[in-house]
């Protein structure tokens, strides 16, 4: 793993790395984390003894990797005021920020600083985040590695080799976890139309999803031979598919993720 890292941020996004990391084996000692607000900080110095600092420029001093995990709203404002410091020491960057392209946080640091752009979701609040990451040209194999590991911390990695392709992430997983929360609505109110207790029908719908997506992460087999193998000729999960392929819910999947990708490149 890297060596000495600092978050500047010690919000949601912050915090589940940082606990993924010490999980994973990593020496709290050589992690820092900044906040303008100490209160912010205390749970992360008492819970996980990590190093905290309010003084941004000064905790980035002696990093070996920095990740920008403030909201994209106050990010310029972040990097200008780290932007010294960040020359003087030229540390590998990792953005975790929504929608903030690599070239926009390069300029605002200052320029010519290798630069990764994670686009996260938000299970990896519980260790299981599907991530997609970019590289500029000034990252090297060591420090792609080091923003690899960092991010596994909290879930699976996938590397983009076209940072316009952090859109398609973003459609795909980013804001994806939204899409089953909705079927998991969906579900349970169709169970309860049918007579299931609301509780009963959330928890079979919420099981059956992650029973769904392990068994099909442990097979070799394509989604649509699994599908296949539950579906009997004639039996009630052909009825089901045979519905939802009627009713075009592939198409509408298919138009909202486009919707979803078209929105990230306005908000770029
Ligand atoms: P958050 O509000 O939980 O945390 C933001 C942190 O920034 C807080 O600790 C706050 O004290 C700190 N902060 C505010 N001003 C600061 C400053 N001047 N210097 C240093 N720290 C400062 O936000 P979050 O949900 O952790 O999101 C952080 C980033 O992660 C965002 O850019 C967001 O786009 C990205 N992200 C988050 C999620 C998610 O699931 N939460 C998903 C995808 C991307």
């Amino acid at each position: 793993m890297a060596n000495r890292v600092t978050f500047i941020g010690a919000g949601n996004m912050a915090g589940a790395i940082i606990g993924g990391m010490i999980d994973s084996g990593y020496s709290a000692g050589d992690i820092t984390a900044t906040s303008p607000d100490d209160a912010m900080l205390s749970p992360l110095r008492e819970r996980l003894g990590i190093n905290t600092a309010t003084d941004n420029a000064a905790a980035v001093s002696d990093a070996d990797v920095v990740v920008l995990a403030v909201k994209p709203q106050i990010m310029h404002q972040v990097c200008e005021g780290l932007r010294e410091a960040i020359q003087a020491r030229r540390p590998l960057i990792v953005s975790v920020a929504a929608g903030l392209p690599a070239a926009t946080l390069e300029r605002w640091l200052g320029g010519d600083l290798p630069l990764v752009r994670c686009m996260p979701n938000t299970p990896s609040l519980v260790g299981a985040g599907a991530a997609g990451l970019y590289a500029n040209a000034r990252v090297d194999e060591t420090q792609r590695k080091q923003a690899s590991e960092l991010v596994e911390a909290v879930g699976l990695v996938e590397w983009v080799d076209d940072e316009a392709l952090l859109d398609a992430v973003t459609a795909v997983s980013g804001s994806a976890p939204a899409y089953f929360f909705l079927m998991f609505e969906a579900m349970e109110e169709a169970g309860i139309r049918q007579g299931l207790p609301a509780e009963t029908a959330r928890r079979l719908a919420m099981q059956t999803a992650f029973g769904a997506a392990k068994m099909a992460m442990a097979s070799d087999k394509t989604p649509a031979e699994l599908k296949r193998n539950v579906m009997s000729p004639g039996g009630t999960t052909e009825r089901a598919i045979e519905h939802l392929e009627q009713a075009g819910l592939r198409n509408t999947l298919a138009e909202a993720m486009d919707a979803c990708s078209a929105r990230a490149r306005e908000m770029a």
